[in-house]
């Protein structure tokens, strides 16, 4: 299955995509993940990256589109993938659908989560990441697993994202509403999008979510 995650940062894509991605045995594909480890192997993309993504603006189309193409024309993503973050605007989603038809490849469905402002906030403002490679994310104040600063799955340690500052959060938002919400209206002219609320517990989503996939395999 191919499956595009979208919403507002902090919306819980990545927290779903880990769970979805595993029970489906498919890659999780998330393009600020890439971003954040050419950042810690200091690479040049890393540097141009860290810029874009420390102001709250998109890193420009690209490179992004270059570095997302690349990662899913890899073996491991033949039998699918589930992109987190990727595409970010119409620009991108135009260059996507332009990969799949060249690789006769096709896009099964667009999962919109929404989220209140005001909770995204929140999660952002507690949201820890793993420093190791698997990049587990917690919440300080939601999950007990987190409260040491330790991630509670690896042993790894905990650390809260340059661009999770509140100013670089206001930003993001904004950049989200302007360039990444018409992307759900291009979806939806293909007939492509399933809308779930994404509040409420993490097990409770992830059930929603792939009841919704379910519906559209079936289909
Ligand atoms: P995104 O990938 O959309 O930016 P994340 O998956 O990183 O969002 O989640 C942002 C923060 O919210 C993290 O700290 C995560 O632990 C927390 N979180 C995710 N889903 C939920 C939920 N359903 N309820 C409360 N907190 C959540
Ligand atoms: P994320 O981890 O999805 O919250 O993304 C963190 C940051 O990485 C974003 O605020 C952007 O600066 C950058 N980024 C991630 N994905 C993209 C994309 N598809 N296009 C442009 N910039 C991106």
């Amino acid at each position: 299955m191919r499956i595009v995650l979208v919403g507002p940062p902090g919306a819980g894509k990545g927290t779903q995509a880990a769970f979805v991605a595993k029970s489906l045995s498919i890659q999780h594909i998330s393009t600020g993940d890439l971003f954040r480890s050419n950042i810690s192997q200091r690479t040049e993309l890393g540097k141009l990256a860290k810029s874009y993504m420390d102001a709250g603006n998109l890193v420009p189309n690209e490179v992004t589109i270059a570095m997302a193409k690349e990662r899913m024309e890899q073996p491991d993503a033949e039998n699918g993938f589930l992109l987190d973050g990727f595409p970010r605007n119409v620009s991108q989603a135009e260059a996507f659908d332009e990969l799949l038809e060249n690789e006769s490849m096709q896009l099964d469905v667009v999962l919109a989560l929404e989220v209140p402002e005001d909770e995204v906030v929140k999660r952002i403002a507690g949201r820890r990441v793993c420093r190791n490679e698997s990049a587990h994310v917690f919440h300080a104040t939601y999950e007990p697993l987190a409260q040491d600063g330790v991630c509670g799955v690896c042993g790894g340690e905990l650390y809260q994202r340059d661009d999770d500052s509140e100013e670089t959060v206001r930003k993001r938002l904004e950049v989200y509403h302007t360039q990444t919400e018409p992307i759900i209206d291009y979806y939806k002219v293909q007939g492509l999008v399933v809308t779930i609320s994404a509040v409420g517990k993490v097990e409770d989503i992830t059930t929603c979510v792939m009841e919704a996939l379910k519906c559209e395999d079936d289909k």
